[in-house]
């Protein structure tokens, strides 16, 4: 099953905040700084569903405000992540 939904990792070094979209979308703006995201720029984490896409982003959101430094989060690696 293709994925439908796309979670993304703002490019804003200051941001770096996650947000999701539509798979097929080509950018998206961060709503935490107003950043657009050029999707092909970056690794996408695909997402079935929006209910799963909203989960993901809710959970590394929130890693992101319990860590200084999010270096757990390698954008070259999205095999892991469910
Ligand atoms: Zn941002």
């Amino acid at each position: 099953m293709e994925a439908e939904y796309t979670v993304i990792r703002c490019t804003r070094l200051k941001c770096g905040k996650f947000s999701y979209c539509k798979t097929k979308q080509k950018t998206k703006k961060c709503p935490y700084c107003g950043r657009v995201v050029k999707l092909n720029k970056i690794k996408p984490i695909p997402a079935k569903t929006t209910v799963h896409a909203r989960r993901l982003v809710q959970e590394f959101n929130r890693k992101l405000g319990e860590l200084t430094e999010p270096g757990w989060y390698k954008p070259e690696e999205t095999t892991d992540i469910n």
